[in-house]
């Protein structure tokens, strides 16, 4: 048209914090609410388009176009975090083959081990920091699974350089960014097909909620998705979305105040003479320490009387766990890790309580 395109038309695209207080929200109408309230429905009235309640629901929907907002796709929230991997996993034809870390969340590695050994899918264990390592892995499987940072190594893949490999070798890629939140990484952006979150951890935010979630760019992946959800029947209940969205409204708020607690504790940690060594990837809020042996690590876990002794993470409140008291964990994560998930309180206070706790240690 010979014209530049008009300044004043141009929106600037807006940032995560604000994204999350706005997206899903009712259309602004005189006297609306300000939030979509809570749906209580397991059927509508017939000739609509949700119909049903496994189907559809408002609070599903107001949950999932914030979450897609954030990370740049369309979402779908699921019961659990772990609803959501078993339903990605279905999609996979039989024997095909997934790619996916050693260190994955104890879960999906027990979903994969369940499925190899019914003979529906061959699994090719990765360490995921490798990247030359895990692109020989893509070369002909399906899916290539993804989890960055790994919980609870908290390994870091180069998820471009893999989604690269993988599509080359036309399979999919599927990372589970519990860990970073799309406030500190955004997979679809770096090439990845489908994000998958437990939104029981960073996303909900306050441990009182299971839920779980994916996002896809493609509108293809998205119509599969949405078919597998609707047939296997995983969704949530509509309170749990409203709680979750409640939570993401915060997302940005919590990770950026939680993210520089845990750095400050990790670089303190480092110093201190009961601890071998610390885990951290440089962002988020969680850090790994490993203590000489489980015995110390127990203890630890026993001592502090503000940290909470709790499995799970990303809530406001500050929770360790020695992590290896889980059958599941693979013998390749130290007797003596624990895993610290770091809340929002004062750093201050936080120290002082692991300090005492650490020092108190034979
Ligand atoms: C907790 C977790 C899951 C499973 O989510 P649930 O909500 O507990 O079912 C999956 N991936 C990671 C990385 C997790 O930490």
């Amino acid at each position: 048209m010979g014209l530049q395109p008009s300044l004043c038309g141009m929106v600037a695209p807006r940032k995560p914090a604000t994204i999350a207080v706005h997206a899903g929200r009712p259309s602004r109408e005189a006297d609306q609410p300000l939030n979509v309230p809570i749906t209580m429905a397991s059927t509508y009235v017939a000739g609509g388009d949700v119909e049903y309640g496994r189907y559809g629901n408002p609070s599903w929907q107001a949950f999932e176009e914030a979450l897609g907002a954030l990370e740049g796709g369309r979402a779908l929230s699921f019961a659990s975090g772990m609803a959501a991997v078993t339903t990605v996993l279905d999609l996979v034809g039989l024997e095909a083959t997934v790619v996916a870390p050693a260190h994955s969340y104890t879960g999906t590695l027990l979903a994969l081990a369940d499925l190899e050994s019914r003979g529906r899918i061959r699994t090719r264990l990765v360490d995921v920091t490798d990247t030359a390592a895990v692109v020989a892995a893509c070369d002909d499987a399906a899916l290539v699974w993804v989890e960055s940072p790994t919980n609870p190594a908290l390994e870091v893949a180069d998820i471009e350089a893999i989604c690269a490999a993988a599509h080359e070798a036309g399979a999919y890629v599927v990372v589970d960014n519990t860990f970073a939140t799309p406030v500190l990484q955004q997979p679809l952006a770096l090439g990845a097909d489908i994000v998958l979150h437990s939104a029981t951890k960073f996303i909900a935010g306050h441990s009182d909620v299971l839920m779980g979630a994916v996002v896809t760019a493609s509108d293809e992946l998205f119509g599969v998705l949405k078919g597998r959800r609707d047939l296997l029947g995983a969704v949530p209940g509509p309170f749990e979305t409203f709680l979750a969205l409640r939570g993401l409204r915060t997302l940005p708020l919590r990770v950026e105040r939680a993210s520089a607690n845990a750095a400050t504790l990790a670089a303190r940690l480092a110093d201190h003479p009961a601890v071998d060594h610390v885990r951290y990837p440089g962002f988020g809020a969680i850090v790994s320490v490993v203590l000489p042996d489980a015995d110390r690590a127990d203890l630890l876990v026993r001592s502090t009387s503000l940290w909470l002794h709790a499995t799970s993470l990303g809530g406001v409140e500050s929770t360790l766990e020695r992590r290896r008291r889980w059958k599941a964990e693979p013998a390749t994560i130290p007797e003596g890790l624990v895993r610290l998930s770091v809340g929002i309180e004062d750093v201050e206070d936080l120290w002082e309580d692991l300090r005492a706790a650490l020092d108190d240690l034979p």
